[in-house]
């Protein structure tokens, strides 16, 4: 069985269908790059997977390792392995980074069957893991995200990836706003939890990163559904060309 299946999955925000009919299956380490014009609901996709409240699926299927995943709490679709890095990473306010992400990788290890990480072990792990990612500690005990940058939000999520090791991590534009070395660590992270059978949804518009991460299958977001399946083939062509020449447009 995939690791993740949709069937016609339908999501709307209030009364406003945004993704008519979603069909997908990602295997065990799969690399899928998922490529739409903006607003063409990419980000959508993946709030409604994490389980945000606000985007309703209305019709469909959405399975993890067979289970039902719609019918899972968030928290619950996290311990069953599922990891979203936000577009835009929010502030947590008063709650400190180091214990938030060691909550959250406790409770997945807990779901693994493995022992939870004590506060020292932990930061044990944080400050390695933070090193590599080009993350000063002092970041762990602030607030979550609070006063960070654009860039070192998106590293802070790279670094909850690194920690909860999900099966399934759907990374939303995790190179916007992140410089040279943010974006080599991206690779570096994404392919050490590759070969560990982690899969992967990667939203990005950059062609740069989309060749390093040697996707298994490139996928074009319109009209509410994948209207073009390819490889790295088609990353190129829209790069080349742009979202206007897409097929279904250009016929219009
Ligand atoms: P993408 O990530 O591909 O740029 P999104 O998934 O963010 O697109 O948005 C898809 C569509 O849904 C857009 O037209 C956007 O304006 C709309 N949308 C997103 N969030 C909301 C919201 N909270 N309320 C109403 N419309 C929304
Ligand atoms: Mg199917
Ligand atoms: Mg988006």
């Amino acid at each position: 069985t995939p690791l993740l299946q949709l069937d016609a999955l339908r999501v709307a925000i209030g009364e406003k269908t945004i993704l008519q009919s979603i069909n997908l299956d990602v295997a065990p380490g799969e690399l899928v790059v998922l490529m739409g014009a903006n607003g063409s609901g990419k980000s959508t996709l993946g709030l409604a997977l994490a389980g945000h409240p606000a985007y309703q699926v209305t019709h469909g299927t959405a399975r993890m390792n067979g289970a039902d995943l719609l019918a899972m709490e968030p928290q619950d679709r996290a311990r069953a392995g599922l990891f979203l890095s936000f577009q835009s990473p929010p502030e947590i306010p008063g709650v400190k980074n180091n214990l938030f992400i060691r909550t959250a990788m406790n409770a997945v290890r807990a779901a693994r069957g493995e022992e939870p990480q004590d506060a020292y072990d932990f930061l044990g792990s944080a400050k390695a893991a933070a090193a590599t990612l080009g993350l000063p500690d002092t970041m762990l005990s602030r607030p979550v995200n609070d006063g960070f940058s654009g860039g070192e939000r998106k590293r802070n999520e790279l670094l909850q990836l690194s920690l909860l090791r999900p099966r399934l991590a759907v990374l939303d534009e995790i190179d916007s706003g992140m410089d040279v070395d943010g974006v080599r660590a991206v690779v570096e992270l994404v392919q050490r939890l590759r070969s560990e059978g982690t899969a992967f949804i990667v939203v990005s518009h950059y062609l740069q990163l989309i060749e390093s991460l040697q996707p298994d299958t490139v996928l074009r977001l319109a009209n509410g559904q994948i209207a073009e399946r390819g490889d790295i083939a088609l990353a190129q062509r829209i790069a080349r060309t742009g979202f206007v020449q897409a097929p279904e447009l250009a016929e219009a």
